[in-house]
């Protein structure tokens, strides 16, 4: 199964990518912590696009395809993955067909998390992550069972993003509508577009999601 999942930064994408990943044994494929793990190791790409997140705005289509390319084609990706932040311009759309054409792959389904654009500014300033496996929590809405302990591997180590501000938000969301947005038409017309409530609660956004996939698996 290969999957995009769709929207606005703080949209849940992330959240429920993991939970995908642990159900159906897909990887996660999510640019922009592969991005954030290049600037950790301070390497080349991290340098090239350290200032550039930072803004809250794009990195250039031509390093973030070449970074996807390089990544789908590993053995663990060919039972399926998840897109998390990926594609995010028609041009890395366009891209991501021609990959998956040279690798006689498709794409089975884009769900799009419809949301509250208002409502997003809450959840990324409550946002905060596991800095040694990546599971992300909310202040308010999902917080660890254990206070200071990561759900998922035990470490007490959490992480906030820096451009989980209302300043880069701003940015980040700008974005969204401007180059993000259009590719919606683009999957619409291929007829594999899905649409959930992405303002529900993080359970019920999991359950409409797996209806979908449950809906794709039948009649494929
Ligand atoms: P994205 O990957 O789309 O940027 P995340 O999955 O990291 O978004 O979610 C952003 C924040 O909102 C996180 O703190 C997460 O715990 C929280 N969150 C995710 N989904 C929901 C939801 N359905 N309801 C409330 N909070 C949510
Ligand atoms: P995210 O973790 O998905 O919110 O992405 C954080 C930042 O990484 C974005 O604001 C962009 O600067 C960059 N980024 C991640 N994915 C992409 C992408 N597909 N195209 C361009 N920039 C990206």
């Amino acid at each position: 199964m290969r999957l995009i999942l769709l929207g606005p930064p703080g949209a849940g994408k992330g959240t429920q990518a993991r939970r995908l990943m642990q159900k159906y044994g897909l990887v996660q494929l999510a640019t922009g912590d592969m991005l954030r793990a290049h600037i950790a190791a301070d390497d080349d790409i991290g340098k090239r696009v350290k200032e550039i997140m930072a803004s809250g705005q794009l990195v250039p289509d031509q390093l973030i395809v070449f970074m996807i390319a390089e990544r789908i084609s590993h053995p663990d990706c060919e039972k399926g993955f998840i897109l998390d932040g990926f594609p995010r311009t028609v041009p890395q759309a366009e891209a991501l067909d021609k990959m998956l054409a040279d690798l006689d792959q498709k794409l089975d389904a884009v769900i799009k998390l419809k949301v509250d654009e208002g409502k997003l500014l809450k959840r990324i300033e409550g946002r905060f992550t596991c800095a040694d496996c990546g599971a992300s929590y909310h202040q308010e809405f999902h917080k660890p069972k254990v206070e200071g302990i990561c759900d998922e591997c035990g470490s007490d180590h959490f992480v906030v993003r820096p451009d989980d501000n209302p300043e880069k938000m701003k940015v980040r969301l700008t974005a969204f509508r401007e180059q993000t947005a259009p590719i919606l038409p683009y999957y619409e017309a291929k007829g594999i577009l899905h649409s959930v409530d992405g303002m529900a609660d993080i359970d019920a956004v999991s359950d409409a999601i797996d209806a979908i996939l449950d809906k794709i698996a039948i009649s494929t």
